[in-house]
């Protein structure tokens, strides 16, 4: 049976700290889920449809077999168990994320105790990339090269008209 594990998010937009979790995370399973949530209640001034990164997540990755993009909406653990996937990888870029990882992290074993949480820290080059940052600046007309996949860039620049 090949191992699969599920990465879920918010991927608005997708990033290269991302990308880079993906990459690492093949090192140790055959595949993975990319899981792009719906409806996140934070999730109240999207850039981009769910369906747009949907798109974005397959462009990024460029076509690799070993990663299939879906959507989901409301519990984890439940789309999981849909999925017959029982591990889901979540990135750590700091201590700020620590707290609500652990909570979560916590609460699905709760839900599901045989759904386990992997973390991977973050890659030095990354630890400072998050969704919300490549919004605000992007948004703010700042340059984010270097931080997105080149196809996310182009859809940035194309939203922002740049
Ligand atoms: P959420 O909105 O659920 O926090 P995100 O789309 O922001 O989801 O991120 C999904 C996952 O990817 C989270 O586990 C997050 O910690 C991780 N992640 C995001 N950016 C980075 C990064 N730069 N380096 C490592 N992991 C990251």
């Amino acid at each position: 049976m090949p191992r699969i594990a599920l990465y879920p998010g918010s991927f608005d937009p997708p990033t290269n700290g991302h990308l880079s979790l993906i990459q690492r995370g093949l090192k140790m399973f055959d595949g993975l889920t990319v899981a792009v949530l719906r409806n996140l209640a934070k999730d109240k001034d999207p850039l981009f449809t769910v369906e747009e990164r949907v798109d974005l997540l397959k462009g990024a990755v460029n076509g690799d077999k070993r990663v299939t993009v879906k959507t989901f909406e409301g519990l984890l653990v439940k789309f999981a168990k849909q999925e017959k996937v029982n591990t889901v990888l979540r990135g750590l870029r700091a201590v700020s994320d620590f707290e609500y990882e652990f909570q979560m992290a916590n609460m699905n074993r709760k839900l599901d105790p045989e759904l386990e949480t992997l973390f991977m820290m973050t890659g030095e080059d990354y630890f400072y990339i998050s969704s919300r940052f490549v919004r605000d600046v992007a948004r703010l007309g700042g340059d984010v090269k270097g931080l997105v996949p080149a196809n996310v860039l182009a859809a940035l620049q194309e939203k922002f008209g740049k």
